[in-house]
């Protein structure tokens, strides 16, 4: 049995084990595809304090070597569901079943879809949700990017430095993304931003052909040629194996504050970053609730001896 489980080895997650093994507990992490988690998909962090610049993946992997270097145990799985009660819990996975004293639930977000006919099927066919993974396949072609915010300029950028042409399509009349990237992107020649604008269908069999757009204050119809479309319309989160055991609010998210502690679950239950209710989503952020959640879970295992 080990002291502690933790679900998903993004900066949460891995944070969490490195302060879990650094009190001597025994600790599993248990991953079910990215060992670092979202921010594997940035290729430029700026805002992580210690780093003037840094890529998603090597701090990742500075993560995932500190955890690992502390005695952590990491495990390729998905966790399916948790159950059990205080201080006896069992980790149901794909392939197995573990059994810990205490589980801190770090699951994370991840990209949210459109919904829309064809999307699933030219999903690696032209239709992507990862500009860092994919958009090198582009290079000197024209793509759209779908979304405003913060993750679709940070695409719209990325791709604006190899591809012929970008498109930046907004259901809104403005964009919400930084004002640091909408400045960048004002000074490129080959961005064109379309604003209150949806996606009604994309065309294609093989791959991707076209996006046709819909403008939603005239009803006017747009048809984009485009080789590639990134999806950038924010993240949901992966909470669906944890809603029996904690209560999620109306988005998915498990409801918990900065103690950690998930609204109605079993004692010896933590969460911690993205997957839980909270206003400011980011590395610092996750990595300070994987601090406060491995803490909690270290008094909790301490108390019960
Ligand atoms: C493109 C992009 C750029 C970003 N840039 C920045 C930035 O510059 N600065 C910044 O501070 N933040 C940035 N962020 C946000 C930052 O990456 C996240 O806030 C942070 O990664 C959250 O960490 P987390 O550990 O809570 O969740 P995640 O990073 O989402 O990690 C959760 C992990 O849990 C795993 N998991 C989920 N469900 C299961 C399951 N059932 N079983 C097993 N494993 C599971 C997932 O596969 C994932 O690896 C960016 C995010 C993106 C997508």
């Amino acid at each position: 049995m080990y002291d502690i489980i933790i679900i998903g080895a993004g900066p949460a997650g891995l944070t969490a084990a490195i302060y879990a093994r650094r009190a001597e507990k025994q600790v599993l992490v248990i991953e079910k595809d990215t060992f670092g988690g979202q921010i594997t998909s940035s290729p430029k962090v700026e805002n992580y304090p210690g780093f003037l610049d840094v890529s998603g993946n090597e701090l990742a992997d500075r993560l995932i070597e500190q955890a690992i270097s502390h005695g952590a145990m990491i495990e390729l799985d998905e966790v399916k569901g948790i159950s059990g009660e205080k201080g006896n819990f069992q980790v149901i996975c794909s392939s197995k079943s573990y059994q810990a004293r205490t589980v801190i639930i770090a699951a994370g977000s991840h990209h949210r879809k459109l919904g829309i006919d064809g999307e699933e099927r030219l999903t690696g066919l032209g239709v992507s949700y990862c500009a860092v993974c994919d958009g090198a396949f582009f290079r000197g072609q024209r793509v759209a990017v779908i979304g405003g915010g913060n993750s679709a300029l940070q695409d719209a950028v990325l791709l604006s430095d190899g591809c012929e042409k970008v498109y930046i399509v907004q259901n809104l009349a403005y964009l919400t993304g930084e004002s640091r990237l909408q400045k960048i992107l004002s000074g490129r020649q080959n961005v064109e931003i379309i604003y209150s604008s949806v996606v009604s269908r994309i065309v294609g069999n093989e791959s991707l052909r076209s996006v046709e757009i819909r403008n939603t204050e005239t009803g006017e119809e747009r048809s984009l040629k485009v080789d590639g479309m990134f999806v950038a319309i924010g993240q949901a989160p992966e909470n669906q194996p944890f809603e029996t055991v904690a209560e999620l609010d109306g988005q998915g998210y498990i409801i918990a504050g900065e103690d950690c502690v998930p609204k109605g679950a079993p004692k010896g239950i933590f969460v911690a970053g993205d997957c839980r209710t909270k206003s400011v989503r980011q590395i610092t952020t996750a990595t300070a609730d994987g601090a406060a959640a491995a803490l909690a879970a270290i008094r909790f295992l301490d108390d019960s001896q």
